[in-house]
């Protein structure tokens, strides 16, 4: 079974959450599953090898997946936050979501600059999270190495939003 063939058969969708006319991707069951999980982790890893020195996982299902990867993979782990949460030197960077406004934040001088940074996350819907976190890295010092999600929704173009960064979904709908 391959990591797609997992994620397409354990996602649940949700029509009008947690908005009308909004069709939810629920991945928690994907996550509830260990060889499911196993696989999205591996093949990321297979996918990215040799190219990057850290991860940044996004606030916070991505959480998830960095932890794994970062333990996997014996490299650094970066906790991309949602506004408000980090003390210290942080930068910051504001964006729109599918519904709504957001803020993220990246705490400085967490790795040596130059750092290869691979940014995942759960879902790519709009692009808006992952742009402004691949800026954050960018910002920070260090280099994208790309990203990673579990599901693209090919339908908001979310990769017209990211430039030219490498990215790898497992599954695309
Ligand atoms: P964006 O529109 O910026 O690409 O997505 C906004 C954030 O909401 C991302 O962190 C993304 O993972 C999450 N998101 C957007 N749509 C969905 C969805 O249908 N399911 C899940 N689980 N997360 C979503």
């Amino acid at each position: 079974t391959t990591a797609s063939d997992y994620v397409e058969s354990l996602l649940a969708s949700y029509p009008d959450f947690p908005q009308p006319g909004i069709l939810f991707r629920d991945l928690n069951p994907v996550f509830a599953d260990a060889a499911a999980f196993r696989s999205i982790v591996d093949e990321i890893i297979d996918h990215y090898r040799g190219q990057f020195d850290a991860v940044a996982g996004i606030e916070a299902r991505g959480f998830l997946l960095a932890a794994a990867l970062g333990y996997a993979a014996d490299v650094p782990v970066l906790a991309v936050r949602k506004g408000g949460k980090l003390p210290g030197t942080v930068l910051t960077e504001e964006y729109d979501l599918e519904y709504g406004s957001a803020r993220l934040e990246l705490e400085v001088g967490q790795l040596p600059a130059g750092s290869r940074v691979l940014v995942l996350d759960d879902v790519l819907a709009t692009g808006g999270t992952v742009a402004a976190t691949n800026r954050l890295v960018e910002r920070a010092g260090y280099r994208l190495a790309g990203v990673a999600v579990v599901v693209e929704l090919s339908d908001l173009q979310g990769r017209e939003h990211i430039g030219d960064a490498p990215i790898h979904a497992i599954l695309s709908l």
